[in-house]
């Protein structure tokens, strides 16, 4: 598109002169489940109502750029380069994640990959100087995906299974804004008691990929048949029409940053 290709020189020379400013979002999903006794406790009757029709208009974007209203998305050109901190994992966690990064990239076209572990420890009060020092979960840096616990993350405590989002740099102008970095961070122990239970592989890699796509841009949706509706629901477990719709959409910006 000529109005993409235009913007791209003008989101390099902005880059050159790094004024722009950078922040992150992050967003969590609950597992009800964990919450007490009663009606909402795994498998029993909270669970049992009927889960509305699918559908392909069910997504929606973390951020719009204002003007096109279009989404702000990661460069679909340069892989989205991930580290683990594998300090609180559950067993057989290098599985989920892989797993689920395979079907947030081959739903979004976008490359998530794995590039190395980390001892880098999630840090909740990071500030924005931070994010532009290159530390990793930063921009300018790998995501960050940690499994750790409520006791480093607070926003982790009670039924929060985990939290993610993108950094995102603006641009002097907004449809040069963009994400550059971002954070996974996941109750590593929360989800050793979800995979002990039916189909609870299935479960905890949906929690993986809610987290996932929320760091490529997807934010919650009220239709609870898609996986980013905000509760964990034990029968959706793979994303569905709305879900893929909006990954597709986040990773099919052509290059708009890399080639000028
Ligand atoms: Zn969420």
């Amino acid at each position: 598109m000529a109005g993409a290709l235009r913007r791209a020189g003008q989101g390099r020379r902005r880059g050159e002169r790094g004024s722009t400013r950078v922040r992150g979002l992050l967003t969590a999903i609950v597992v009800v489940l964990a919450v007490g006794v009663g009606a909402k406790v795994w498998g029993l009757a909270g669970w049992e109502g009927d889960l509305p029709p699918d559908d392909p208009t069910a997504y929606a974007f973390l951020r719009l750029h204002e003007r096109t209203q279009q989404p702000v998305v990661w460069d679909p050109c340069l892989p989205i380069q991930v580290v683990v901190n594998e300090k609180s994992a559950p067993e057989g966690s290098e599985t989920l994640l892989a797993e689920a990064i395979a079907r947030v990239s081959e739903a979004s076209g976008l490359r998530l990959e794995v590039v190395g572990a980390t001892l880098e420890e999630p840090d909740p009060e990071r500030t924005a100087r931070e994010l532009r020092n290159g530390r990793p979960g930063a921009g300018r840096a790998p995501v960050l995906f940690a499994w750790t616990t409520p006791d480093v993350v607070p926003r982790l405590e009670g039924t929060v299974a985990g939290v993610g989002g993108p950094v995102t740099q603006f641009g002097n102008r907004s449809d040069t804004t963009r994400y550059i970095g971002g954070s996974v961070y996941l109750d590593g122990p929360q989800l050793a008691r979800t995979l002990r239970r039916d189909n609870g592989h299935a479960v905890a890699r949906s929690i993986v990929m809610h987290e996932l796509a929320h760091l490529v841009g997807l934010d919650h949706v009220e239709n609870t048949r898609q996986v980013m509706a905000p509760k964990v629901n034990p029968r959706v477990t793979e994303f569905a029409m709305g879900d893929l719709a909006g990954l597709r959409r986040l990773g099919s910006g052509g290059c708009p940053y890399s080639v000028g």
